[in-house]
């Protein structure tokens, strides 16, 4: 049965138990899917493999936090535009819609001969496929001062959305007309490549409403703006001539939390009223814990027909904490994308058939330059199978002719979309 016959099999209400592999490790009547981290990579593994296998394999996410909160438009929190309480989320349809079991815990250990897992509870869990979506993690050795007792309390990153959103949007209430915002972005690849340029307009905006003497200093360890240059800088120039200044070629190598100074490598120094620091990045602890971070030590490399690890059979790892193809984005749509080949290949593996030959992937990555106006960037990404790698297919890609509040409708709805994708 090809998987496209399975999943009409599936929505047709075919009972599919028998068409599933059934010699589990776990001894139970079904496979075994245990998946880490449910954020835009595992929430929505979790959720395809319920569907397209019709609730023939059984799942068990585990997510330390109680509810979802999405990092796309929390830029926009900053801007003053929009509440955290609206990015934040809750995982109750994919227990009671799909049948998913849910873990409020952290994974500690992944055990890859017994194929289990210990949590921080203390509990084990066996898989037959382990899926490890953790997101990203930070560099903190590659910038001394941040380890220094307090300095993460005071230098913020907010680059996983939560309470550091939260307290970095005070921080800039509480910074008086005409001081200076400094941000630090890290050599790419991070996750997010436009993110930090749609939060400097986010902040530009909120100063231009509220505190126009102020200034946005983008301290930019690349040579150029990573995503969407062009269009960035003209709309710097034309919004926000006397708010923002970007200086490329910053590599951050030292910040000084309690003077809120960023250090270069050549010795540059930037003192600033808020200091923002996007630190260097890499795959999420767990990952790189566990040996699947095989390319540099930072991130894990995979067969992008499977998504399963090149280090570790019987291991998928999406998201951010996947070496990415060439020119693919560290992005919530991806990390979406990716879940959905890894759910297909998966609940084919588990019922002995080939998975999909020819998987293609899209990307939208939209960017708010004030409280309406958006521009985006699109590719569409196909399998090549001389190159074992995903290509981004010439004439594909797009970028907006401008900022527009038609493109602004369009990004909610994305996020809508994605939202309800991932969670419903
Ligand atoms: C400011 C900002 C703006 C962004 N805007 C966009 C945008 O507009 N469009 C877009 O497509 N992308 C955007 N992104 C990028 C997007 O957020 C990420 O690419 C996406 O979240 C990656 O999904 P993921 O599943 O890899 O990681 P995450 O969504 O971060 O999920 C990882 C999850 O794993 C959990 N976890 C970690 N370790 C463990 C463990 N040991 N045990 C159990 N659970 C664990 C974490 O708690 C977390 O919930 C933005 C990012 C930022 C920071």
């Amino acid at each position: 049965m090809k998987r496209r016959q399975f999943i009409q099999a599936a929505g047709a209400g075919v009972v599919l138990a028998s068409t599933v592999g059934c010699a589990t490790v776990s001894g139970s009547a079904k496979p075994q899917v245990v998946v880490v981290g449910g954020g835009y990579g595992g929430a929505t593994a979790a959720k395809y493999i319920r569907m397209w296998s019709g609730g023939a394999v059984d799942v068990t996410l585990i997510e330390p936090n109680p509810k979802f909160i999405s990092c796309p438009l929390s830029n926009l929190v900053l801007g003053g535009s929009r509440m955290l309480a609206d990015l934040t989320m809750g995982y109750d349809d994919l227990t009671r819609k799909h049948g998913i079991r849910l873990l409020q815990d952290a994974v500690k250990f992944i055990d890859a001969s017994q194929r289990t897992v210990l949590l921080a509870s203390g509990a084990t869990l066996k898989y037959d496929r382990l899926i490890v979506s953790p997101g990203v993690d930070f560099i903190w050795d590659q910038l001394p001062g941040m380890q220094r007792e307090g300095a993460q309390d005071s230098v913020l990153h907010a680059w996983k959305a939560g309470p550091q959103t939260l307290a970095l949007r005070a921080q800039l209430q509480a910074m008086p007309d005409g001081g200076v915002f400094a941000m630090t972005i890290p050599p790419a690849p991070y996750r997010c490549p436009p993110g930090p340029y749609e939060r400097a307009s986010q902040i530009a905006f909120y100063f231009s409403q509220a505190k126009p003497r102020s200034k946005v200093l983008i301290l930019d360890a690349n040579e150029d703006v990573v995503s969407k240059g062009p269009l960035f800088k003209r709309i710097w120039k034309e919004r926000y001539k006397d708010i923002i200044e970007y200086r490329p070629g910053f590599n951050t190598a030292d910040v000084d939390a309690r003077t809120r100074t960023a250090m270069s490598e050549i010795g540059d120094q930037v003192k600033a009223d808020v200091l923002n620091v996007i630190p260097p990045q890499r795959a999420g602890a767990i990952a790189v814990q566990s040996g699947l971070a095989n390319a540099n030590g930072r991130w894990c490399a995979v067969d992008f027909l499977t998504f399963e690890s090149t280090a570790v059979k019987n291991i998928h790892v999406l998201g951010d904490a996947i070496m990415t193809a060439p020119l693919m984005p560290k992005s919530a749509h991806m990390a979406n994308q990716h879940a959905k080949v890894c759910a297909a290949a998966v609940v084919d593996l588990l019922a002995g058939r080939t998975p999909e030959a020819r998987p293609m992937l899209t990307n939208t990555c939209y960017s708010f330059v004030c409280d309406k106006d958006v521009i985006h960037v699109a590719s569409v990404h196909a399998y090549d199978a001389d190159k074992k790698t995903l290509l981004v297919v010439p004439g594909s890609g797009g970028v907006s002719a401008g900022p527009s509040a038609l493109e602004g409708e369009y990004a909610m709805n994305w996020a809508r979309n994605i939202w309800a994708d991932t969670l419903s």
